[in-house]
């Protein structure tokens, strides 16, 4: 993705890091090492959660180039969009998940080991050992922010698929974008009156991501409307057929490039 570095490659996946993470350190340094430690758990998890998706998208055949991480969250761009609703509730049912999963590894023998007080801290009261307490807080949040019923986050994409067998791929699309307007309108009004700007931004992204589902979701109906003979050239015929380019071609499908928080 424009504007990222790679970082490293896993399970043939690149992990990238946008340019914006690097506003983030600088808004933490102030708070010393025990905050680095904070973004490089959210770091972390949000790979986690990220290649749960993926790995189950390519279980149904859907290629998964890269993950790029932006302050607020991560985007896998995959290389189609799931065609059947099964398949689009399994792939965003696994991110969300791998945090419930981590949350209930750790909850009991965090508190057991470290008593109550490694829920309940702020970064300036912690000590190290209750930094451990930032597993269970981060893995709670981004579970909790993302089974939100509405796009972009994977509750859309959870809500859409079961609405798309009975109401159709479009409609179901549409109900989860208003959603997901709504949802944005909702957090910047507070993030306007507790004049808190992070989530103002988080709403206006918000915003753009689901209504760009929308749009995503409109052009494939549109193309699934025309037949392969009506996109070839006329003067298309079979000698023009040449397999080792059709062979690169397979290597690097279109750039149909699907987000997922
Ligand atoms: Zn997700």
């Amino acid at each position: 993705m424009r504007g990222s570095i790679r970082l490293f490659s896993i399970f043939g996946i690149a992990i990238n890091i946008h340019i914006t993470f690097l506003l983030l350190l600088v808004l933490i340094l102030p708070g010393g090492l025990r905050s680095l430690a904070l973004v490089i758990g959210v770091f972390f998890f949000v790979t986690m959660h990220e290649l749960c998706h993926s790995l189950v998208a390519r279980r149904f055949g859907i290629e998964v180039r890269e993950i790029t991480l932006f302050p607020i969250g991560g985007v896998a761009s995959m290389s189609s969009i799931p065609e059947r609703p099964l398949h689009e509730l399994l792939i965003s049912l696994a991110g969300p998940l791998s945090n419930i999963v981590v949350v209930g590894l750790f909850f009991y023998p965090m508190r057991y080991l470290l008593g109550d007080a490694v829920l309940f801290h702020s970064l300036s009261t912690a000590t190290w050992p209750l930094t451990l307490g930032y597993i269970y807080w981060i893995n709670l949040a981004l579970a909790a922010f993302n089974i939100i019923p509405a796009f972009p986050m994977d509750g859309g994409r959870i809500l859409r698929a079961a609405l798309a067998t009975r109401l159709g791929w479009i409609r179901a699309t549409r109900i989860a974008v208003n959603l997901g307007h709504i949802f944005a309108l909702i957090f910047a009004y507070f993030g306007m009156v507790r004049g808190h700007l992070m989530l103002v931004a988080i709403a206006v992204f918000i915003y753009m991501a689901a209504s760009r589902e929308e749009a995503q979701a409109q052009i494939k109906e549109t193309l699934k409307k025309f037949k392969i003979h009506d996109i070839l050239p006329s003067e298309f015929s079979i000698s023009d057929y040449n397999p080792a380019e059709e062979e690169t071609k397979k290597k690097t499908p279109p750039d149909i490039q699907k987000g997922m928080l």
